[in-house]
């Protein structure tokens, strides 16, 4: 028998999980799945949309790899807190680190710790109703707002901060965010990159959206377009993606609201007395090696949001190596120390979508089975003991099927469900 803890119950852990079943069998190891949160599914259930539901379909599959005899899911438990490392490493045979990248990288330029800044990892968290960002509040009484960055999550960004309340029907957006989203002034949502339209990083499906907003339309500067012959050596998603920033080119926005691209543009600054007001931005042109070089011409945008979608970090865990620059854990392959495994963006850092993450799983379970022989430790039943000692009141699936009936149970017509936004009231729905 093997004994695998599972840091993390998003994407990567719950495909390592199913890796580990399929490759060990349900007699040969036993694997609890850890998490913070009293809520399973981390990415699924915190970072995508909340209008873009067929994708959070997969859970249903994490679903299964929890109800298998071979796992179990340990929410509530906060490793660093009320577990170390160390002491997993004690207790199991082997460790995977699967937390994610749930920080947001600093924008790093004056003015950046304003008011009215936030990072798109605290935006996205406070629509989803994740408990840490649920109190967020950001400013929506101001006319402008800014997204900083061109890839999808600034999509996400922009197109929930466009939408009209009928727009989010169906939507598990928090009840929160969708009420003070309903009273929102803005008005002009700037999209800013600091390079141009061939550089986007946009994924076509979330970039044609904001083709058909109810409330709002995309605008686009046809002289930042490349002449169109030059599409011819992107491939082809990016091709597909850079057709509609024609298309948008070639319509001007006619609608309340407008969701403007503003491409060569680099933020220097954010100014404003007390609070983000306005963005300085300095206009850039491609430099060697498609970089962003800057021109000297300044010019200020105005916004009194400003959120930054430019990427995210894994923050250190005390003891464990850790690279600053990337904001990841180094690693050989998945591999950070002895018996030690990492999986998904915190060893690979944040590209890539859902499913990159189902290699990462296999690919571990793969190195676990010729790496790990297993024998003596005391896996989850040690773990179990430890919590007790200490006071921990851990998180069955069971209780989180009672929080999801509960929010189910309580959700907005036509929504899937209505997600608890404290801890406090997802403990409160266990005991029914
Ligand atoms: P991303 O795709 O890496 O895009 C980050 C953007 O931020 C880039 O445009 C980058 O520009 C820009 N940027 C970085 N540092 C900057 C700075 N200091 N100033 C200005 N701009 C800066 O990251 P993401 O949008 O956070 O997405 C993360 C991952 O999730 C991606 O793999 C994405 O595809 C995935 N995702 C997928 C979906 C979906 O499939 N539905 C939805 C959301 C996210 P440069 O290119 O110039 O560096």
């Amino acid at each position: 028998m093997r004994h695998v803890a599972i840091i993390g119950s998003g994407p990567a852990g719950f495909y390592s999980a199913e890796a580990l079943e399929k490759a060990l069998g349900g007699d040969a190891v036993r694997i609890d799945l850890i998490d913070r949160l009293p809520v399973p599914y981390g990415l699924i259930r915190s970072g995508v949309a909340p209008d873009h539901q067929p994708i959070k379909a997969v859970s249903r599959r994490y679903e299964k790899v929890a109800l298998n005899d071979a796992a179990r899911f340990v929410g509530n438990v906060a490793v660093g807190t009320d577990v170390a490392i160390d002491e997993l490493l004690q207790l199991y045979d082997a460790v995977i680190l699967a937390t994610g990248a749930p920080a947001d990288r600093p924008l790093g330029i004056p003015g950046a710790d304003l008011p009215g800044v936030i990072g798109s990892a605290a935006f996205v968290g406070w629509y989803n109703g994740h408990p840490d960002f649920a109190a967020l509040d950001p400013p929506l009484a101001g006319g402008a707002a800014a997204v900083i960055g061109n890839g999808t999550v600034a999509l996400d960004v922009a197109r929930i901060l466009a939408k009209v309340p009928a727009e989010f029907a169906g939507s598990d957006i928090a009840a929160h965010a969708f009420a003070a989203l309903g009273n929102s002034a803005v008005r002009r949502i700037t999209i800013l990159g600091r390079r141009g339209p061939h550089q986007i990083q946009m994924t076509p499906k979330e970039l044609g959206e904001l083709g058909h907003l109810a409330g709002a339309a995309p605008e686009v500067e046809a002289g930042d377009l490349p002449p169109p012959e030059a599409d011819a050596a992107l491939e082809p998603g990016q091709r597909k993606s850079v057709a509609l920033l024609r298309e948008f080119a070639a319509a001007p926005p006619d609608k309340p609201k407008t969701i403007a691209f503003d491409f060569f543009a680099r933020p220097v600054a954010v100014e404003g007395d007390g609070r983000a007001e306005r963005l300085r931005v300095e206009r850039t042109r491609l430099g060697p090696e498609g970089a962003a070089a800057g021109t000297g011409e300044f010019y200020t945008v105005p916004a009194e949001l400003v959120i930054s979608c430019i990427g995210y970090r894994s923050p250190p865990i005390a003891g464990l190596p850790y690279d600053e620059g990337a904001g990841r854990f180094p690693n050989q392959a998945g591999r950070i120390a002895d018996r030690l495994y990492g999986v998904g963006w915190a060893t690979r850092g944040p590209t890539g979508t859902i499913g990159t993450n189902r290699p990462d799983g296999f690919a571990v379970a793969e190195r676990i089975v010729a790496e790990v022989p297993g024998g003596g430790r005391a896996g989850g039943a040690g773990l179990d003991a430890l919590l007790a000692e200490r006071g921990a009141r851990p998180v069955s699936f069971t209780d989180w099927q009672r929080i999801e009936t509960a929010e189910t149970g309580r959700a907005r017509p036509g929504a899937p469900r209505e997600k608890f936004a404290s801890l406090a009231e997802m403990l409160r729905a266990i005991e029914g």
